[in-house]
């Protein structure tokens, strides 16, 4: 209903990996030939190690298989690895066609299907490939979670976080309500989410300023998990970043004491970590963070809380490394 009254034109072509095709490609496919329209379904393997060209070549290829136009229309069904790859795939076949995007993970609900980017890995990297392609339409359905794994539904609860204490304290309060209380209102947290994020990159749709809020407890998380070879997960380094953020600023005395205490607070409720691994040497946090940095020209800019509800972008920090240890 929602692609007719758009006016997107088949033939169509569903992207999704393999544990969301098997649990809901098929119906998904019958929708489409109830409406007589024409869909054929293109699966790929699950997981951020198959985030490649090689998978995005696939796509490309089935798509030419399955007589895709440039007026056709591709549907992302999946996580943030399927999103990002069928958006580049939409991005780049026949120089761009239209995608619209289903989003089945907490993360790709409130995060990855909105603000338009797409792309892959590289080895060298991550996201180092890709291309600003908004989908026309995002479309989550929360009753999806309940296949999601509870990992990955903690793990996109960090993002929610994040975006509370960027600007809605409203969904701050709600997450401080607990793993409990928040799967009983799916919709409002997913919406209230998403709203964060629209409004963010509204503001600044190609990233020159603005959206830098969306890093809040990136930097330090980032560093955390490429320290930990990635056995700590992506939200789980966002939960410790944000905890550790929180503390640089009030040391730098731009938010008040206990600003720190009451995100952990919120993040230890619905089961996420808060503190930097004490085995993790502070130092080689502060390396990580600056080689990321040095690659691309420039000093380490962090994102940090002043308040719930509010985040001041661009922060060099001099004394980075003391501060660091202090925390
Ligand atoms: P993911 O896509 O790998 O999904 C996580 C796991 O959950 C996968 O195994 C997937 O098969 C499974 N899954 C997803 N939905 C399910 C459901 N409803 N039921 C059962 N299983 C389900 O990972 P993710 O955490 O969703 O996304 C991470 C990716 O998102 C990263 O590659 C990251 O770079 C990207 N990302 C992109 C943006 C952006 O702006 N484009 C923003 C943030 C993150
Ligand atoms: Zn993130």
């Amino acid at each position: 209903d929602y692609l007719q009254t758009l006016g997107q034109k088949g033939p169509f072509a569903l992207v999704s990996d393999e544990n969301v095709a098997s649990y809901y490609a098929d119906s998904l496919i019958q929708s489409f030939s109830s409406a007589r329209l024409d869909a054929t379904s293109i699966v790929i393997p699950a997981g951020e190690t198959h985030k490649t060209l090689a998978v995005v070549n696939t796509i490309w290829e089935q798509l030419l298989a399955a007589g895709m136009e440039r007026s056709s229309t591709l549907v992302a069904l999946g996580g943030g690895v399927t999103n990002d790859m069928a958006g580049f795939a939409a991005a780049t076949y026949m120089r761009g066609l239209d995608w619209v995007t289903l989003p089945t993970s907490l993360l790709c609900m409130v995060d990855a299907s909105m603000g338009g980017k797409t792309g892959a890995n590289l080895p060298a990297g991550k996201n180092l490939v890709g291309a600003f392609h908004s989908p026309r339409m995002v479309l989550a359905d929360p009753a999806v979670l309940k296949t999601l794994p509870h990992v990955e539904i903690t793990s996109g609860l960090a993002e929610v976080v994040k975006h509370g204490v960027i600007s809605d304290p409203r969904l701050f309060e709600i997450c401080a309500g607990g793993l409990e209380q928040v799967s009983q209102q799916w919709e409002t947290v997913i919406k209230r989410g998403m709203a964060v994020k629209v409004q963010v990159i509204q503001e600044d749709p190609f990233e020159q300023g603005r959206r830098a809020a969306l890093n809040l407890g990136h930097t330090i998380g980032h560093a955390v998990e490429a320290l930990s070879g990635y056995t700590i997960r992506h939200g789980e380094g966002v939960a410790i970043g944000m905890v550790a953020e929180a503390r640089l600023a009030e040391k730098l005395g731009i938010a008040s004491n206990g600003l720190a205490e009451q995100i952990a607070g919120v993040l230890h409720r619905l089961e996420l970590p808060t503190e930097i691994p004490a085995e993790m040497p502070r130092q080689k946090l502060v390396e990580i963070m600056q080689h990321d940095k040095k690659r691309k020209g420039g000093s380490v800019r962090f994102a940090l809380p002043t308040t719930i509800g509010n985040v001041q972008t661009g922060i060099v920090i001099e004394n980075l490394p003391q501060l660091m240890a202090e925390i």
